[in-house]
């Protein structure tokens, strides 16, 4: 057959350094696996950048992260018309409420398996009924959808840069209150690491800090290492269904600072704003991190770098209606930890160097405003799609213009009742009345002041 293929994916610019372009690759490895799953149903696939939409039937658009609604929304105002088929999918994919007008079709959760009928039946003018599947004119916040489970996808799949690679896990089976990743996708397959698919894309496994090969220096290859603490403090973690207790965060920290090679840079994720926390929790990491340093015996310095990551809830989680704390940690993180570690400024990241342990932040923790943009794109309903077609526009919010957003999105980080929630026609593989006893008996037993706590 001439001409482009019927069915293309959007790609919306290509770096030019390669580098560049690997990571972009990775952020499209699901949307490559979809290729691949269509290619093998007999369905040829192209690509598509914004300006040559209009030459296929079918669009693929992948928004993997929240963040990709608003630069999708943007792009797509600036779509040529033409007679096409959107078709979104992806981890974001959950609150459409206020994106309505960007696509045709919505897959929820994994795609493989249904994705050529979908598809097919676009090409074919039908709909596909399917708990999955949402048509965008016929959304209904008070109607039910589901998000679509399978297990590992069993083929490997070539990425936009020809590295191929393979799926050997989907899910995580830990089960943090807060986590998308853990409670969208069904765990099988292999234990997962912090890193999620990171493993298999960078090339080695990594662990969780509960793991017990996490102090076996042999678990180290250099470079960077990952690893979720998840909470300032013990009650924070045990909140968040995140089962680290100090004697375990110590005895990983002292095990790091006993091995007799330099494990390279770790790297702790930690979730801060988790509802409740106060100075208290940051000073128990604080009294943790400066007690391993006080007793490791002699030896070289090892880093630690601390990634803070501001707590917001997803929908379908066990966390779904919890609060967005109002705190910009971007400005008081790195002094509050100084005030805990009784430090005083040195270089730009650092928060503390003991004998042994030195601990700096990462680069890159978000802003208030960016966190709250966040927190209405997974909270926005219908009626907000004309403000949050403003706020594409204005992303990234940064410096003065960022100012107003905060009051005008604040409305969307308190707590809520789960039938308020816009997110509430979604559903996921754990029966919600398990996932709300989950969290009943950790905010009861951890945070009582949250207004959920008496069920
Ligand atoms: S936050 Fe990390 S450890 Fe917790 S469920 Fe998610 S992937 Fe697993």
């Amino acid at each position: 057959m001439n001409g482009p293929p019927e069915v293309a994916m959007w790609i919306p610019e290509r770096p030019a350094r390669r580098e560049h372009f690997s990571a972009m690759a990775m952020g499209f490895a699901g949307l490559c696996m979809i290729r691949d799953a269509l290619e093998r149903a007999g369905i040829a696939v192209g690509e598509c950048s914004s300006a040559t939409v209009n030459r296929h039937k079918v669009i693929l658009c992948s928004i993997q992260s929240v963040p990709e609604w608003f630069r999708f929304s943007e792009a797509r105002a600036k779509w040529p018309a033409g007679d096409y088929t959107v078709i979104i999918g992806g981890p974001a994919v959950l609150n459409v409420s206020p994106w309505l007008h960007l696509f045709d079709v919505a897959v929820f959760g994994r795609a493989d398996q249904i994705v050529a009928s979908v598809v097919g039946a676009a090409l074919a003018g039908n709909r596909l009924p399917h708990p999955a599947v949402l048509y965008a004119d016929e959304f209904d916040p008070d109607g039910a959808w589901r998000i679509e489970q399978t297990g590992p996808y069993p083929h490997d799949y070539k990425l936009l840069d020809g590295r191929i690679v393979a799926e050997r896990t989907t899910g995580c089976q830990l089960g943090c209150s807060f986590c998308a990743y853990s409670w969208h996708r069904k765990h099988e397959g292999g234990r997962q690491s912090e890193s999620g698919v990171g493993g298999d894309l960078f090339g080695g496994a990594e662990y969780t800090m509960l793991d017990g090969k996490a102090t076996d220096s042999a678990a180290y290859r250099g470079g960077f290492t990952h690893f979720g603490l998840d909470g300032m403090s013990e009650r924070l973690r045990h909140l968040a269904n995140k089962a680290i207790t100090r004697e375990r965060f110590r005895e990983w920290l002292a095990a790091i600072c006993g091995m007799d090679r330099n494990p390279g840079v770790v790297r702790i994720y930690c979730v801060v704003g988790i509802p409740t926390e106060t100075e208290a929790d940051w000073q128990e990491f604080a009294d943790d991190v400066m007690a391993v340093d006080e007793d490791a015996g002699a030896g070289p310095l090892w880093g630690f770098r601390l990634q803070l990551n501001h707590f917001r809830p997803f929908p379908a989680t066990p966390a779904q209606t919890w609060p967005v704390e109002l705190h910009d940690y971007r400005r008081t993180g790195i002094p509050t930890l100084r005030r805990c570690f009784g430090t005083a400024p040195a270089a730009k990241q650092a928060v503390f160097t003991g004998r042994r342990i030195w601990v700096n932040v990462d680069y890159g923790v978000e802003s208030l405003p960016v966190v709250l943009s966040q927190a209405a794109a997974l909270r926005a309903s219908v009626d907000d799609a004309p403000m949050m077609r403003v706020l594409a526009r204005e992303w990234p919010l940064s410096g003065q213009r960022a100012t107003p957003w905060v009051a005008r999105l604040a409305a969307y980080a308190k707590e809520y009742l789960v039938g308020d929630l816009p997110t509430r026609y979604l559903s996921t593989y754990a029966a919600a009345a398990g996932m709300a006893k989950l969290n009943a008996a950790k905010v009861n037993r951890y945070a009582p002041a949250l207004e959920t706590a008496v069920p």
